[in-house]
């Protein structure tokens, strides 16, 4: 009987984020400071081979999807290279990506070819001057060209990654609910998190997806829970009656859904983080080569996994039972 990813509560792991850069093109609002964000110097990022060492253990204790992400991964050069890497391992079955899609059009079909299997793409407004506010510079043609090369190139089911902000663009869910009626695609909104910064700002602009649904019911939408959309993770799905696409709440903060939590994460720098949200971390560079220790270190890493995050507590001023981490967003990879 191979070993396998189990934590305390019983929870199984099958499922890793990597992030493979702390690096951005962009600056989006809710996820790094506008100016004196320190990035971690070339040598101290997991190397392709390194990475695909880790993915080689952890498929043997079970895990079948992986998520590349950063920072954005696809400032990372030859990224296609350690898609290519990665899609060889044995066990590997679903490779994704999370982009901000600024550069994705142009590397789509590359991208594919090596073995990359589903793309999400952040979009959080469909206003070209509102877009370029919330991304501090980003130009939304590109993002929007990105998604029709993922079409072309069969690079499907897409999903857009909108973050709701009170205030910013909450008045957007209709518009992006109607994206769901019309084509076949699936916006999965996020309850904006306080990940490494849990200020005033971030109490302000929080916004319950509950609005979601009652913007839906405001529209005369009616929208019916369904579990159809492959490779969803927390997000509770729905589809508006008649609709070619779906949409996904992901919501951390008003209804936690720890208790189904398959992921590890692995940083750009080489720390696992069982839990996004609290500060605990393990170095795995100085053991790799060694398969035994890999293993090890990443089982204790899950029997300190909590239970489940407190963000809750974080918004309500009340007292965590372990303390927050302080990396940004772009230092996790979400
Ligand atoms: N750069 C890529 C992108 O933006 O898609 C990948 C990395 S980004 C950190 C991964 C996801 O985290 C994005 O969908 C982004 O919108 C989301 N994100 C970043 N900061 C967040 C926050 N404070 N709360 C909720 N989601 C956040
Ligand atoms: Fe960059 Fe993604 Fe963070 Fe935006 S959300 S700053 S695109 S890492």
């Amino acid at each position: 009987m191979p070993k396998l990813l189990l934590d305390r509560f019983g929870r199984m792991h099958d499922y890793l984020r990597i992030s493979v850069t702390d690096r951005c093109n962009l600056r989006c609002v809710y996820c790094m400071p506008e100016d004196g964000m320190e990035f971690e110097p070339d040598e101290k990022l997991l190397t392709f081979d390194e990475i695909t060492e880790i993915v080689r253990v952890l498929a043997g204790l079970g895990v079948r999807k992986l998520r590349l992400t950063g920072g954005e991964p696809l400032v990372r050069k030859n990224l296609e290279q350690l898609i290519g890497r990665l899609s060889q391992i044995p066990g590997i079955e679903d490779i994704a990506l999370t982009t901000n899609g600024i550069y994705f059009a142009s590397r789509a079909e590359k991208l594919r070819a090596a073995g990359l299997t589903r793309v999400n793409i952040s979009l959080d407004s469909l206003r070209a001057d509102r877009f370029s506010l919330i991304t501090r510079g980003g130009d939304i043609r590109r993002v929007l060209a990105s998604i029709e090369e993922a079409y072309r190139v069969g690079i499907t089911p897409i999903k857009l990654n909108v973050v709701l902000m009170k205030g910013i663009n909450d008045d957007e869910i209709a518009d992006f609910l109607q994206m769901t009626i019309d084509r076949p695609i699936q916006v999965r909104f996020i309850e904006y998190m306080p990940i490494g910064h849990q200020d005033e700002d971030w109490k302000k602009r929080y916004l319950s997806l509950t609005t979601v649904l009652d913007r839906c019911k405001e529209m005369g939408w009616e929208a019916t829970a369904s579990n159809a959309v492959y490779g969803n993770g927390p997000a509770q799905n729905f589809r508006i009656e008649g609709a070619l696409g779906s949409f996904g709440l992901i919501h951390p903060i008003s209804d936690h859904f720890c208790e189904t939590c398959n992921r590890l994460r692995l940083t750009a720098d080489g720390n696992i983080k069982p839990c996004l949200y609290w500060s605990d971390e393990f170095n795995v560079r100085k053991y790799i080569g060694d398969d035994a220790a890999v293993e090890d270190l990443f089982f204790r890493a899950l029997d300190i996994k909590p239970q489940n995050h407190e963000m809750a507590q974080a918004l309500m001023n009340e007292e965590q039972s372990h303390t927050p981490t302080i990396r940004r967003m772009s230092q996790i990879g979400g």
